[in-house]
């Protein structure tokens, strides 16, 4: 191929790539040849190392990395994950390619999902800066430090839709919304992976969990889940089919099942919808011992079937468990396998390995640097970014008579709450030694403060009981300042994994705290720090001003003083819905009409009521406020109808009539008034970030397609209708101007 096109520049480099990558293959079909049962169900088994390295706990069972080393040396090892240190993973690494039989390279793999050495914003956090290009940069910085200490793999992103804040895992996720996180979704991929997998610090993205996670019954993590295949295919699968067009090259399937069939085993979706429908090319991971777990499900008698269930559905890779190494082999000779499902699952880890330029350089990025030689990251400007991102990522709720920002002199405060110091900044997911030291609420404002007497620190309450004499101290403290700043909220223990919870107000020591600091009549601005939307009650919703400022990082204190005294207007947007009362849940704004709307309803707030509340969030997706007033001022559609050839242009006017500059996020959603299949009431379909500087006008232009107006219907294909629709162009999901148009047949 390369010689026919000799001469001809443009097209050489994909002829020579192409012709590079089919002797990649061929190589890789010649070593398959060679492999014997057990060295190809070794490249389809993950481990975690022990903790106690190299010797193991003989108390505990567990095993050390000494019969790791055995087991790598025999080829019976795929790869190992979240191990620490360089000298361990390379130890590994040298076993595996010189002195096993085939020397076929270890990839190391890590849960890195939302930092490293530096810690960003937690994803949920990071959903709220709606700003998806600031998270390819994050995870770009991430992979760079990642990479720095061997690992070339990471089991993210997690982009599960979550609609109901019980869930725990919410926060390591973009929220509610479907365009939200397959914007999301596609950024994290291209800043894992760049576009160029070989690269030293390019790390493997793993889209998970695959699929609909987030929808497990009563918000109860790990249940089961049972959810339409339209609702399935139009809410929680764009975000997997996103980050794989994105390039991901790895799947992890989900705990949950789904209509009686856990994903991990379920062939429809990871065989039919991942293969068939979307081509995706990589492997898919078992989540950590999932196939073992499809005995506790009930889906399989013994651990033989559990492998072969998981398999043949389409798990590549069995993670932890060690299933299949125990039946694959077996199960191949008794013919229940066949020897080409084996061969495609190997070809795929292996094409991977060899795409992650693993088999060239299998000790890059495992050598220790050379004493005096320059670090593999650049730990300033990573601070520098995450301090940029979580100033993004806070959200200001409200800010009844303008009491923020705070003057730096003239004022005295009081801190007060159970997050004042440097404890709960990073959220779930921070399982590693040697990170940057982070920055607290109380070490930042004090740095920032013109005369540092003016502040006074007091805790009063812990963060689930209260304190003796602490409340007496609040209130002393609150009655001295001038303004009261409280930080109350979730420790970083109550959201993630296995941390579901049934109650998602401010737990009770903490509201009374508030409650007793509000009535000594002193302005009070609230510090929200939470890993899922939360119900707010009393003084902690009759705050002068409240922000949410979630899991932020290395870099919390510095953001958050930034933002308290007006360096930086707040610019993020909810991307959960925040409830009235808790027992809205599982609530979110891209619900269903019912037949008997609220009578105020109109157009795209059709709801019905609780007896004892109404069905309206207390703040909506997509809210956010600035240190200046916006006004959304003129909105204009050219022209009045879609057609499939001509897309509709949208142009928005608005304003900023205050005094300082404001980073705006411009929100267009629409809603179908009638269509074969129900509709939401409304749906995002885009959204921008744009800068307004003080008294300035800007006009945000909009390019809708019938594309954008695709769901599932009646064949399961994506389809739309024609008709009527609403458009919004606003500051949230209840909010802006509206307009209609009509989708009409080309
Ligand atoms: C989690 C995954 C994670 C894996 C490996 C599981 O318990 O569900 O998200 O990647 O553990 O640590």
């Amino acid at each position: 191929v390369a010689t026919g096109l000799a001469g001809c520049a443009e097209i050489q480099k994909p002829a020579e790539a192409l012709a590079e990558s089919l002797a990649a293959d061929a190589r890789i079909e010649a070593l398959i040849l060679r492999m014997t049962v057990e060295e190809k169900v070794g490249q389809l088994s993950l481990y975690a190392p022990a903790a106690e390295e190299i010797l193991g706990n003989p108390q505990t069972g567990q095993v050390g990395l000494r019969q790791q080393f055995d087991d790598i040396r025999a080829g019976r090892v795929m790869g190992l994950f979240n191990g620490e240190g360089l000298a361990a993973k390379r130890r590994a690494q040298e076993v595996a390619v010189r002195e096993s039989r085939l020397g076929i390279p270890l990839l190391f793999g890590v849960d890195i999902i939302h930092g490293f050495r530096t810690v960003f914003p937690v994803p949920l956090a990071e959903a709220a800066s709606w700003d998806p290009p600031l998270s390819e940069r994050t995870a770009r910085a991430a992979a760079r430090e990642g990479t720095a200490d061997g690992f070339r793999w990471t089991f993210a992103p997690m982009i599960d839709i979550a609609r109901d804040a019980r869930w725990g895992r919410v926060v390591e996720g973009y929220g509610e919304d479907v365009l939200l996180t397959r914007r999301f979704a596609a950024a994290r991929v291209r800043g894992f992976q760049t576009a160029d997998l070989s690269r030293a610090d390019a790390m493997l993205a793993t889209p998970k969990h695959f699929a609909g996670y987030g929808a497990a019954e009563g918000g109860l993590d790990y249940a089961a889940v049972d959810l339409s295949e339209r609702t399935l295919r139009d809410v929680y699968l764009p975000p997997f089919k996103a980050a794989i067009d994105a390039g991901a090259l790895s799947v992890m399937a989900a705990f949950n099942e789904i209509g009686g069939v856990p994903s991990n085993a379920n062939p429809w979706l990871l065989t039919q919808v991942l293969r068939r429908e979307w081509s995706f090319e990589g492997f898919v991971v078992s989540d950590y011992t999932a196939d073992e777990e499809l005995i506790a499900h009930g889906f399989a008698a013994d651990e033989r079937e559990a492998a072969r269930r998981a398999f043949l559905a389409g798990t590549d890779v069995s993670m932890q468990s060690g299933l299949y190494m125990r039946h694959l082999p077996e199960l191949v000779r008794s013919g229940d396998v066949a020897m080409a499902r084996l061969d495609q699952a190997v070809r795929r880890v292996l094409r991977v390995k060899q795409r992650l330029g693993l088999f060239e350089q299998p000790f890059r990025g495992l050598q220790e640097d050379a004493p005096g030689a320059p670090p593999r990251f650049d730990g300033v400007a990573h601070r520098q970014l995450a301090r940029e991102a979580a100033q993004r990522c806070i959200v200001l709720l409200k800010n009844s008579s303008d009491v923020l920002p705070l003057p730096r002199s003239g004022r005295r405060i009081a801190l007060i709450g159970p997050f004042a110091d440097a404890h709960s900044l990073f959220g779930p997911w921070r399982p590693f030694p040697g990170q940057l030291p982070p920055v607290g609420i109380e070490d930042a404002i004090r740095a920032q403060l013109a005369d540092a007497s003016l502040l006074t620190v007091v805790r009063g309450s812990d963060v689930e009981s209260p304190l003796d004499g602490g409340i007496a101290q609040a209130v002393a403290a609150a009655r001295q300042a001038d303004v009261v700043v409280m930080t109350l909220g979730e420790s970083d223990q109550m959201s993630g994994e296995s941390r579901s919870r049934t109650d998602i107000e401010v737990p009770p020591a903490q509201q009374q705290l508030a409650e007793a600091v509000a009535a000594t009549g002193k302005p009070v601005v609230v510090l929200l720090r939470n890993g899922r939307a939360l119900a707010l009650r009393g003084a902690v919703r009759n705050a002068q001003a409240l922000l949410v400022t979630w899991f932020l990082g290395t870099e919390t204190g510095p953001a958050i003083a930034d933002i308290l005294f007006g360096d930086v207007s707040p610019s993020g947007r909810l991307p959960v819905s925040f409830p009235q009362t808790p027992g809205q849940v599982p609530f979110y704004y891209a619900h269903k009409r019912t037949g008997r709307p609220d009578a105020q309803g109109g157009p795209g707030r059709f709801r019905t009521r609780y007896l004892d509340a109404t069905n309206e969030p207390l703040y909506a997706f997509g809210h956010g406020l600035g240190y200046a007033p916006v006004q959304y001022a003129a909105l204009e559609l050219s022209p009045g109808r879609l057609t499939p050839g001509q897309p509709l242009s949208v142009v928005a006017t608005v304003a900023n009539t205050g005094a300082r500059a404001v980073d705006e996020t411009v929100q267009l959603y629409i809603g179908a008034r009638a269509a074969s299949f129900t509709r939401p009431v409304r749906e995002l379909k885009d959204f921008r970030r744009v800068r307004i500087e003080a008294g300035q006008t800007v006009q945000v232009r909009f390019t809708l397609t019938r594309d954008d107006l695709l769901f599932t219907g009646a064949d399961m294909r994506p389809t739309v209708d024609t008709g009527e629709f609403d458009l919004w162009v606003g500051p949230s999901a209840v909010a802006g101007l509206h307009a209609t148009f009509m989708l009409v047949p080309g």
